[in-house]
């Protein structure tokens, strides 16, 4: 690796999110992925290589900790997957990777595990639906089960377990149950997606469903209105108001990872208690997440600006060729605009919480950003 320009370290995180392959030969009713009907053209082990090195390098240059997540499909790994898996792991040894991550579905087979484990993967992002019967009528007869063994294993293995709980109507209800279940099992970091119904012309905001009409034979594309979504944010303080000192931290770490419950508190006249258990939200460390996509495509944010592309790309080249990049990537100058941003609405302008609820990114260009007030967001415009 070239030697560092920077010597002084600054805070904050690069982060890529790695969608390193696109076939996968389950089923899976979310996705309705199957293998031949996907397109073969990966980016080669070569080029992922390529792209690794250049992140790698990019984030060093820049003194940035650098993070990568993979998603890896669920078809048996190609061998391009574990080799960049295990180049990957080289850079952690040496330091210049703060933390390699994996998000997969909840019900990974053993000897994944087994694979993530020998290749230094810190934390496991796990989806987990709800119980049983809800788990395995939106995935597959046999999905719950081998997701709890796979939560189990990957703890057992010294691996970071995080549950990912991604809510379409159909699981929705389920939501105090499923994290009372991840509670008693000892399984406290969460993540929660939720399905939002986007008006039109908006992005989606639940990963991977295109926007499209609802169906209503595919439970998976039954999003929520942010009416519902408040709703559930309420079932959700009932429950995590009853965990008592033992789920303290999970109590927390849920509340402080969803702006919305900001709204909420100050709604129920709980303000006080909300900025207490926040703090002060600019005190976070900046991290700027970039994705890469099978075609060797990178983007900031799920498609929204596209950078560049490997092989023959270069992370820092981007960089230096995107105003809208360099901004993102200024968390004085980020906050400042968002907030300006924010002005233009009118519920926004008015409203109690506007300092804890960062509007989206939903569009950019090389130049600009645009941004819209959160799709979570029940507030009327
Ligand atoms: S989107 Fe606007 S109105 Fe809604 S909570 Fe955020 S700042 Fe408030």
């Amino acid at each position: 690796m070239k030697q560092t320009k920077h010597t002084s370290a600054r805070r904050g995180t690069y982060h890529l999110e790695w969608f390193i392959n696109s076939r996968c030969d389950y089923t899976c009713k979310r996705c309705g992925s199957a293998a031949d009907k996907q397109p073969a053209s990966d980016l080669p082990l070569d080029g992922c290589l390529e792209a690794l090195q250049s992140f790698v390098q990019f984030a060093r240059d820049n003194g940035r900790d650098a993070t990568i997540a993979f998603y890896p499909r669920q078809a048996e790994f190609t061998e391009t997957f574990p080799k960049t898996l295990a180049a990957a792991h080289e850079f952690r040894k040496q330091g210049l990777l703060k933390q390699i991550k994996t998000v997969t579905r909840g019900d990974v087979p053993h000897e994944k595990i087994l694979l993530f484990q020998k290749s230094g993967v810190d934390a496991c992002q796990l989806t987990i639906d709800g119980l049983e019967q809800v788990q395995d009528t939106l995935r597959r007869s046999g999905s719950f089960q081998n997701t709890l063994r796979a939560y189990r294993e990957a703890r057992a293995a010294g691996i970071h377990v995080i549950a990912l709980i991604i809510l379409v109507r159909f699981n929705a209800p389920q939501l105090a149950d499923t994290m009372q279940l991840l509670l008693e099992e000892g399984f406290e970091d969460v993540i929660l997606q939720v399905g939002i119904r986007a008006e039109p012309g908006r992005y989606p905001s639940i990963a991977g469903t295109p926007s499209k009409p609802e169906d209503p034979d595919d439970l998976w594309n039954q999003s929520l209105t942010a009416v519902e979504y408040r709703s559930l944010l309420m079932d959700a303080l009932r429950f995590l108001d009853s965990v008592g000192d033992r789920g303290r931290d999970f109590r927390a770490k849920l509340i402080r990872s969803h702006f919305m419950f900001a709204r909420l508190f100050h709604e129920l006249g709980r303000w006080e208690e909300y900025k207490e258990l926040c703090g002060d939200i600019s005190n976070g460390v900046h991290r700027l997440t970039f994705q890469l996509r099978p075609t060797g495509k990178v983007f900031v944010q799920r498609d929204v600006l596209a950078l560049g592309s490997f092989p023959g790309g270069s992370f820092q080249k981007m960089y230096e060729s995107s105003l809208a990049l360099k901004l993102l990537d200024d968390n004085a100058r980020l906050t400042h605009y968002q907030s300006e941003n924010q002005k233009e609405f009118a519920k926004c302008r008015t409203c109690p919480v506007a300092t804890y609820c960062q509007p989206e990114l939903v569009a950019a260009s090389s130049m600009r950003l645009f941004l819209y007030p959160d799709a979570h967001c029940w507030v009327a415009c």
